[in-house]
């Protein structure tokens, strides 16, 4: 099934419109220059019912990318978090990916960009694991990506900004051609970075780390790992990791709101924990899921219900 042939509705700047009139026009800004801000957001079923998984970090992130670029989004915080919540309700999803996306229109082309109108989109469907139901369970083998690398002089790797992904694309392409699941990306001076969509931890004698943020994404997911570690009482250090760390490592994983928790049991030729998921990283990634799935009373501020928020 094509992506643009799914059936359902999607939000286009304040209101729903049937999914395959959700088109835009061939001279639109961001199809030309990648200046694009977006999110990928998860709702999963909870007794409750439906929730959003950290809907206001990720709104806040959202418009944290906008402003990195120079972007003013047209829209409230509040009435994205609603258009939100209305997707996931309107398609009736139990589970869902949520796209929420801004950029500029056709206003005019040209890199000045400006008197460029921002659209603001939400689309939200059923997206099942992003790796596979295999993968995530018995884990992947990862490739050290010889280029694009991370470069500290740029911040906008700080930013969900759709221009970043064509190093992301290019690095997994890379990695998918010779075998393996992933790429790791790394910085110029080489150390390590992270993962095509995915942020990238190990653990050494109980304890984990994973890459500072001066080049990598304030993943939200990583921020919910370090959380859970704590909780659990393992202490994360974010620091700069080398390649000989990560290979003399007990156990590695890559954290994304797509991936979930995934364990790494491969990086080039080298297995991690004998190629298999490694014991903490499966306590976390356990933990991770009920969480998501409302079963830890302590993060339910985390959750937001979608019917809840019904107009
Ligand atoms: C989105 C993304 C992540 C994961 O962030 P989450 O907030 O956990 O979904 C990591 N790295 C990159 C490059 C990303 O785009």
């Amino acid at each position: 099934m094509l992506m643009s042939e799914l059936d359902g509705k999607i939000w286009m700047n304040g209101e729903f419109c049937d999914w395959k009139d959700a088109k835009i026009h061939i001279l639109t800004h961001t199809l030309h220059y990648g200046t694009g801000v977006f999110e990928g957001v998860r709702a999963y079923k909870t007794n409750s019912g439906t929730a959003i998984f950290r809907l206001n970090d990720h709104t806040d992130r959202l418009f944290e990318s906008a402003r990195l670029i120079g972007m003013q989004i047209p829209f409230t915080k509040d009435e994205l978090k609603q258009a939100q919540c209305d997707s996931v309700r309107i398609n009736n999803l139990n589970n869902a990916y949520i796209r929420p996306i801004c950029f500029y229109g056709s206003e005019g082309m040209g890199l000045r960009a400006d008197n460029l109108k921002v659209h603001c989109c939400v689309a939200a469907w059923d997206w099942g694991t992003y790796l596979g139901e295999d993968k995530i369970k018995n884990g992947i083998k990862i490739k050290v990506s010889p280029f694009p690398k991370r470069n500290e002089m740029s911040m906008l790797y700080k930013a969900k900004v759709t221009g970043n992904y064509l190093n992301s694309m290019l690095a997994l392409r890379d990695a998918l051609n010779s075998g393996f699941d992933e790429a790791l990306i790394l910085d110029t001076d080489n150390s390590v970075n992270e993962g095509s969509g995915e942020n990238f931890f190990i653990i050494k004698n109980n304890i984990l780390s994973t890459p500072d943020l001066t080049t990598v994404l304030d993943g939200i997911t990583r921020k919910t790992i370090i959380s859970i570690a704590k909780d659990l009482g393992y202490s994360t250090v974010e620091k700069k990791i080398s390649l000989d760390e990560v290979f003399e490592a007990d156990e590695a994983f890559f954290t994304g709101t797509a991936a979930e928790v995934t364990p790494v049991i491969q990086v080039d030729n080298n297995n991690i924990n004998n190629g298999l998921p490694g014991e903490i990283t499966k306590k976390l990634q356990d933990t991770y899921f009920k969480l998501i799935r409302g079963n830890i009373k302590k993060n339910d501020s985390w959750l937001t219900l979608v019917d809840k928020n019904e107009k």
